[in-house]
């Protein structure tokens, strides 16, 4: 097939990162085309907490989260299996499906001028910088890649040192009212053995239980989805009681697995794509920030590539802005695989929750940042 010279933007990924940097390079008045694989609106792996990064960089998109229905959150609970602690988060954070959320983005792209093609799988990025897609090879002028949890042949990413051995898992419930009200206006943080759950409600009374397991559990309970839950619940009884009568919302659980934890890109040298999103920087999932992380890369490469401060820059930026929080929530992840470890840490956050709060500054981008690069 023989490629065709696109002007402007090809953006490769329509989640949050992708429509995120096209609309700030729409706005602008540069020609910017999209292309994701996804044919309609599909359900995503995601804890689905949106800090106050992310709800500022959303609102500055144009999302407005009460009209999808987004919950209230301003507690974060921390449950192990002997021990539970209770603090605030210092802000309030909202809650949303991913399903509801991407879709909302790609019609706010739509309507700020980007051309945006649903179902278009990319299958390769040539060292040229063409892009190879089953209908089209195309040589942009700027390629952003923003595949999010997904590699593309040509630029993938390199996950040595990362944390990047777990399984994610993503299921929907109905919890019973009991369940709901008192899990409403909090996010649970569950560390279990080889792992840990977000467990929220999203929009329509629905909780979203997010976890990641290490693969010899999975594997010790034959693949068995059902099984694996009873497992965690007897071990953390609390994810027992908030589960019991509750109902599955989703045929069968998403998954996933690879996902390289602590992962920052770092090129020597300039490459056919700007990465963007979970393609640039991997914090995580406990934290929260993924999605503000992702658009947070989005606003500055939009903006390093309106400046004409190039790739290099953008690069820079991000590890200045993000490097710190991705090294510090890695450094956590890895100790919490510790049992004794995980208790010490409980006891100390029942006696002292405003801890909670500390270390949730600690592991997510700082104010400054957001501040300096909005401004920009
Ligand atoms: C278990 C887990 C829990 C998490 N919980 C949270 C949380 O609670 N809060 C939070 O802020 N973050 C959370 N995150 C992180 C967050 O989900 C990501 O950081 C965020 O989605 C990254 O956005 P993105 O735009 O880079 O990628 P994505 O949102 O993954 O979007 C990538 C897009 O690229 C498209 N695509 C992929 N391959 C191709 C291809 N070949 N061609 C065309 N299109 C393609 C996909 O269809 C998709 O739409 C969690 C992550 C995991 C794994």
């Amino acid at each position: 097939m023989t490629a065709r010279a696109m002007a402007g933007t090809l953006v490769v990924g329509g989640g949050l990162a992708g429509p995120a940097a096209a609309i700030w390079l729409a706005r602008a008045g540069q020609p910017v085309a999209l292309w994701d694989r996804e044919r309609v609106p599909a359900h995503k792996i995601c804890g689905e907490f949106l800090s106050w990064e992310a709800q500022a960089w959303l609102a500055d998109l144009g999302i407005e989260l009460d009209s999808l229905g987004a919950v209230a959150i301003d507690r974060v609970r921390l449950v192990t299996a002997r021990r539970s602690a209770v603090g605030r988060l210092g802000f309030t954070a909202r809650s949303v499906t991913r399903r509801a959320l991407d879709a909302a983005m790609l019609d706010a792209a739509a309507a700020a001028g980007v051309e945006v093609e649903r179902g278009i799988t990319v299958r390769e990025v040539l060292a040229d910088g063409t892009v190879v897609a089953p209908h089209a090879a195309l040589r942009p002028e700027t390629l952003f890649v923003a595949t999010g949890k997904h590699n593309l042949r040509g630029v993938g990413r390199d996950g040595t040192g990362t944390l990047n051995h777990q399984l994610g898992f993503k299921a929907y419930f109905r919890l019973t009212p009991a369940q709901r009200a008192a899990l409403s206006g909090h996010v649970e943080l569950i560390l279990f053995e080889g792992g840990y759950a977000g467990l929220q409600m999203v929009e329509r009374d629905a909780a979203n239980l997010c976890f990641l397991v290490s693969p010899d559990r999975w594997k010790r309970l034959d693949g068995d989805f059902a099984a694996l839950i009873a497992d965690l619940s007897g071990e953390v009884p609390h994810l027992g009681e908030r589960l019991q009568g509750a109902v599955p919302l989703l045929d069968r659980p998403l998954a996933i697995s690879g996902v390289p934890y602590g992962f920052l890109h770092r090129p020597s040298g300039p490459e056919p794509g700007w990465r963007l999103g979970d393609q640039a920087a991997v914090i995580p999932s406990f934290t929260g920030d993924g999605m503000s992380l992702a658009l947070h890369s989005a606003r500055l490469a939009a903006t390093a590539r309106l400046t004409g401060a190039g790739q290099g820059a953008y690069y820079r930026r991000l590890a200045q802005d993000a490097g710190r929080a991705v090294a510090r929530a890695t450094w956590l992840q890895r100790a919490s695989a510790d049992g004794a470890w995980r208790d010490r840490a409980a006891s100390l956050l029942a006696a002292a929750p405003a801890l909670l709060g500390l270390g949730a500054r600690l592991t997510r981008l700082s104010p400054a940042a957001i501040r300096r690069a909005a401004q920009a």
